[in-house]
């Protein structure tokens, strides 16, 4: 459920129009529901409410200022990925003990600013890194909390590039050797082993994965115990999917997903984390765009959109799909026709949709792609010169601009000329 609805035939982001926010800040923009974003955490957190826990969103999936800000201020912890994340959450407000770190490539320098700025706790990845993090964290005199992220080789059936939890994957330490790499962990004076870290996927619609790979959880840590391990925090990462496709059957409710952490790894009595991202995210943002041109080709037509690949790749880069509907609500009994949805970039790859079943649409006609909240913005880039386009805040019938768009000048003049030239 999101809060983007049609009200006298015109689409509302909560109480404010879609046209008032394209007619204040230029086509085309991102803009996101607060009060969509906050429902998503608030299930999350009831879902796990018969646990000690933490919901860490995975800013990976929008790392907006304003978004981990709303998040952070409802009590969300974060998942980062990056140094550039972890200052992000800082600066956003998430204090230290809020922040866990994820990632098979941490670099000293981003280990050290976690381990000086404060941090819940590493997800270490492998065992080279764990080597790394135990020598920084002996440097600087402390003990850094650690999980150790065990590849528990499922099948997560889900899209090749965003399926992270099978053997041949490069995520984590396989969970065959989980025992060796745990006893090397706890040899390590510079580490505080204190639980399991395991995430397989994303955009997973089916529970049956993620119970596969729970239950292989609950094993370890109990084998762990048994080693003498103190297992007392399980991350469960995040991947829940959602419901690009409306037409289609819903993917599980994070109340179902919570009654199945409950049932697989509850009678453990641990700490558990989780870390979405998209499911918080995604249907808590729209791209809005408008019609430049409706070309007729040869056998087929083509709505030409002002937002392009650079802006949303979803599309171009994992087949995704959208569904794009009208800003002025279509009227009943006309008709849909089937168009290719493109943008301007010169390749053939930027196309949102083929053949898409649309109302007739004529040039300055605005259109929203739904569940653009989560890896939308923050994948954009400025190819083809195309500057980064706005992100909007909306709250009630208030609205902000919360990244401007830059100028042409700003782009340009970020790039500078060697003195030779
Ligand atoms: C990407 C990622 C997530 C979030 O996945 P979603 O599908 O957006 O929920 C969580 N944890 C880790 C380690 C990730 O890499």
């Amino acid at each position: 459920m999101d809060h983007f609805l049609y009200r006298d035939g015109a689409l509302y982001a909560e109480d404010v129009a879609i046209s008032e926010i394209a007619a204040a800040v230029g086509t085309p923009f991102y803009v996101y529901s607060t009060a969509t974003l906050l429902r998503h955490f608030r299930l999350f957190d009831e879902a796990l409410a018969g646990m000690e826990h933490l919901v860490c969103f995975a800013m990976k999936a929008n790392s907006n200022q304003a978004v981990l800000r709303t998040l952070a201020q409802a009590g969300a912890g974060m998942d980062v990925v990056s140094g550039g994340e972890y200052r992000r959450a800082r600066a956003a407000g998430v204090p230290g003990d809020r922040i866990v770190f994820s990632g098979v490539g941490k670099t000293r320098d981003e280990i050290e600013l976690a381990l000086k700025g404060g941090i819940r706790q590493f997800n270490v990845e492998s065992e080279p890194e764990m080597v790394v993090l135990d020598a920084v964290a002996r440097s600087l005199g402390v003990t850094a909390p650690i999980t150790i992220r065990v590849n528990p080789d499922v099948d997560a059936k889900t899209h090749a590039k965003i399926a992270t939890g099978k053997s041949e994957n490069k995520f984590g330490i396989p969970i065959a050797r989980a025992r060796e790499v745990y006893r090397m962990a706890a040899g390590l004076k510079g580490l505080e082993v204190i639980g399991i870290d395991v995430h397989i996927g994303s955009q997973l619609t089916d529970l049956a994965p993620f119970e596969a790979a729970y239950l292989k959880v609950a094993e370890l840590t109990e084998t762990l115990r048994a080693d003498g391990h103190q297992i007392t925090r399980l991350d469960l990462g995040g991947g829940l999917g959602i419901p690009y496709e409306r037409s289609n059957a819903d993917p599980p409710l994070p109340s179902d997903y919570g009654m199945l952490v409950q049932r697989t790894l509850g009678h453990l009595g641990c700490e558990i984390e989780i870390e979405p991202g998209r499911l918080i995210a995604g249907n808590a943002g729209l791209m809005v765009s408008e019609v430049i041109y409706v070309k007729s080709g040869e056998g087929r037509d083509f709505l030409i959109l002002d937002g392009a690949m650079n802006d949303l790749i979803r599309p171009a880069m994992y087949d995704a799909y959208h569904d794009i509907i009208p800003v002025v609500e279509p009227v009943a009994g006309v008709e849909p026709q089937p168009i290719d949805i493109v943008g301007p970039v010169c390749e053939s790859g930027d196309t949102f949709a083929k053949q898409r079943l649309m109302p007739p649409l004529v040039a300055g006609d605005l259109v929203a792609f739904r569940s653009a909240g989560a890896y939308g913005a923050v994948m954009s880039s400025e190819y083809n010169s195309r500057p980064l386009i706005p992100e909007v805040l909306v709250k009630d019938d208030q609205f902000a601009v919360i990244r401007p768009r830059p100028t042409f000048d700003e782009m340009i003049n970020r790039d500078t000329i060697p003195p030779w030239l």
